[in-house]
Parts: structure tokens; sequence; C-alpha cells
């Protein structure tokens, strides 16, 4: 497939740049972390400026409200919306980029027409209720027990993890439906409604002090049967394919800003002295940039043949495990060279002499968890050992 940019991405780029230069300063500045009204109002806020404009569900189907945009369309928009510093998805997350994409591939036509457009203009927000104390790498080993009565499921069990809990209206549940199959084939995917009886949602801090995640208890909570997304006791399948969304193309636009803050962190290393001279002067640091762009540049190669796949198929491949792998472990590289740049004042949590302190330090610490969420690191080289390069499967 033919990636360079046409005449027509170029004015596509045109009228996309100038939107995002006044739409982005319009929006304002993030509220803090911990604050979860404002940050709820700011995130859908800008989902909805995006979807009044055109520009929400880029690679959706217009059928569902997207703009269906070309393969190089897209690849502009994560540029575009990088360069401008545009807001970080937020709360959409969970919806946006793998609840509505699992709806528009396995959900019922009254599915999509009661979630779908909700979704894409950020009047309804998901969470994704998969991991259990108990199931975590072995998803499958999930415990939730889903029993049918009559014209609903009494669900009860228990889920940690669950991001955006907090602010939810629904969540992506899976449960399992028939403990006598074999694990993989006992189980079921749900949509959740958030406000249901029955639900304890508890936040769990993080070594940032905020609470991005939460344990969520279910106790006899009835779900509607017709909420069941795939046939009963095909939820694995289903959740295969919420998973290669998760870690698919979800990287994108997040790959700029990692571009981004390179660049930050080369502008660091020019204003810190370490005895007496920048640490922009060291020639390991330099190089260890060079390799850095080096990486990101084949990063983005692999995006681009990851999102070329998806327009092709309709779904992102096997390979989405390798770029999943790659973006968290060189995101935490950038950190590490980030936290040395800036040398002693490494040790401050707030912007110290004109440093971006709190930015590089945030950074660090959230990159710890980017290679356990969505499947660990250890997981990833699991599926790309046995399913891209065809190695023996690892004893059971
Ligand atoms: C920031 C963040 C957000 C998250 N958000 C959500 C969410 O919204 N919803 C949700 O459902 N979950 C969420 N999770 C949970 C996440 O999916 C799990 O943490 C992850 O799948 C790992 O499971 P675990 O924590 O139970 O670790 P375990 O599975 O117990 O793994 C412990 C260690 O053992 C290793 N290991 C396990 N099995 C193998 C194996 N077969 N081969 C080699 N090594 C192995 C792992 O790699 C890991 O290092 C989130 C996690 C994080 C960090």
């Amino acid at each position: 497939m033919d990636l360079r940019y046409s005449e027509s991405d170029e004015k596509f780029r045109t009228e996309l740049r100038g939107w995002l230069k006044q739409a982005v300063p319009a929006h304002g500045d993030p509220p803090p972390t911990d604050d979860w009204d404002g940050r709820l109002a700011y995130d859908t806020g800008w989902q909805r400026r995006l979807y009044d404009a055109g520009y929400a569900g880029i690679n959706w189907p217009k059928a569902y409200g997207g703009r269906d945009a070309t393969l190089t369309e897209q690849l502009v928009y994560y540029e575009e919306i990088s360069r401008a510093k545009a807001p970080y998805i937020g709360v959409n997350f969970v919806g946006m980029l793998h609840g509505g994409p699992t709806l528009i591939a396995e959900g019922t036509d009254p599915q999509k027409a009661a979630h779908i457009p909700k979704i894409l203009k950020g009047e309804e927000i998901w969470c994704q209720g998969f991991s259990e104390p108990c199931a975590g790498s072995d998803l499958a080993n999930l415990q939730c027990r889903a029993v049918r009565d009559g014209d609903v499921y009494r669900v009860t069990g228990h889920k940690i993890w669950t991001s955006f809990a907090q602010v939810a209206d629904f969540c992506e549940l899976l449960v399992r439906t028939d403990p006598d199959a074999p694990k993989h084939r006992g189980i079921s995917w749900l949509i959740m409604p958030m406000d249901l009886k029955g639900i304890d949602i508890r936040p769990l801090p993080t070594i940032m002090g905020e609470s991005e995640f939460s344990e969520v208890f279910l106790e006899d909570v009835e779900i509607p049967v017709e909420n069941l997304v795939g046939p009963e006791n095909d939820g694995w399948r289903v959740t295969n394919v919420t998973l290669s969304f998760e870690r698919g193309a979800a990287f994108a636009s997040e790959m700029f800003q990692l571009q981004e803050f390179l660049a930050e962190i080369v502008k660091v290393a020019k204003r810190v002295t370490r005895n007496g001279a920048a640490v922009w002067d060291d020639r390991g640091v330099r190089r260890e940039v060079g390799h850095l762009q080096a990486e990101l540049d084949a990063l983005w190669a692999m995006v681009k043949y990851l999102v070329s796949e998806t327009a092709q198929t309709g779904m992102p491949g096997m390979r989405a495990s390798a770029i999943k792998l790659y973006y968290t472990e060189t995101y935490q590289k950038v950190c590490e060279l980030g936290m040395r740049a800036l040398d002693r004042a490494a040790l401050a949590r707030d912007d110290i002499g004109g440093l971006p302190n709190q930015q590089i330090l945030y950074r660090a610490m959230q990159s710890i968890s980017l290679t356990i969420a969505a499947g660990t690191s250890q997981i990833q080289r699991n599926i790309i050992a046995e399913r891209i390069l065809g190695l023996p499967r690892e004893p059971r």
C-alpha cells in the first residue's frame, strides 16, 4: 500500500491544522489529574469538539458516525493532533479505542445504535472489567460468575485495576457463564451499566497519588441478557477482538507525543550542567538520543504497517503485540534518559529553575505501569514467539 501523502492528504492536513490552531487553545489547560469531575468535563468536552468538527472516530465507518478517513489521512491526523499538543483521549480511552470498535465488530444492531453515537460524542464513558485478582496474564482464569435467570444474568465477582471505573457509564465485563466448560470456552462478554444495584467501586491510589483505577465488587448484579455481545460462552473470541484493538493503533498518536517528549529532553540536556559542562556535551548522551530517535522511526514504520493492515482487514493483527512491547519499552528508555538529563533536579517533584521536572517525573513513574497494562511485556513476548514466529507453545 502506498503510504506517501497525496495532494488531498495535504489539503486535509491544512484544514485539520487550521482547526486545531483555534480549538486547542480554546479548550484550555487540563485540570489536575485527581480532579475527576474536571477531567470528565475536559476529556468529554474535547471529544464533543472533535465530533462537532467531524474528526471524531477518524477510522470508524461513516455508517456509525465516524469519519472513515483514508489510511494516509489517519496518519496525518495522528501527526497533527500530536503536533498541536491536542488534549489526550483520557477517560474516552476504553470507549473510543476498544469498547466502541468491539461493538462495531461484534455487537447487535440495537447495541450499536444505543452506544456508538454516544461514545463518539463523549456522552458515554466506558471502563474495562477484565482483570481479577487471579486473572491478569492468565485472563481466561477469570471467576466472575454470571448465572442466567430469565431475562437477566445475575453477576457476582471481583474485578481489579479497572481504569476510569469511578466515572464510567458502562463496563465491558468478562464473566464466566459456564463453569464446567474448559476455561477458554465458558466466558461471555457483557455490557454492564455502571449504575446497577450491587456494584461497589473502591478506588486504588497509585504511586503518583492518583486513583486512576479501582477495585470493582459485584454482588448479585442483574444485567439484561440483551447486553450479551457475541454468543454466550464465545466471549474469549470477542475478548481477543477487544485486545487486538487495545494493543494496536491505540499507540499511534502517543508515538508522536513520545517524539516531542524526546525533543523536550534534548532541550533539558542542553540547559542542565554537570561538572561545569552541559549534559548535552556528553557524547554518550547524544549517541543515546540518536539511537532512541532511530527506534522511534522504526516504531512509526511498524505503526504504519499496522494501520495499513487494519484498514484492509478491519482489525489489527498479531503485530499489535510487537508494537505494544516495543513502544512501552522504548517509552521507558526515553523516560530514563529524561531523569538522567535532569541530573540533581530529578530529586524535585516540582518544576525548578524553569525545568519541566513535573512532566518528566510523572512520565517516568507512569512508564513503569505501561509494560504491565494491556498485557505484560512477558505475555507480548509469548504471543510474538508463538503466534508470529511460530515457535513451540509454552508448556501449560
Ligand atoms: C495502568 C494499568 C491500567 C490497567 N487497566 C486495566 C483496566 O482498565 N481493566 C482491566 O481489566 N485491567 C487493567 N489492568 C490490569 C492489567 O491488564 C494486568 O495488570 C496485567 O494483565 C497483568 O496481570 P497481573 O497484574 O495479574 O499480573 P500477573 O499476571 O500476576 O503477572 C505477574 C508477573 O508474572 C509474569 N507472567 C505471568 N504469566 C506469565 C507467563 N505465562 N510467562 C511469562 N511471564 C508470566 C507477568 O509478565 C508479570 O511480570 C491495568 C493495569 C495497569 C498497570
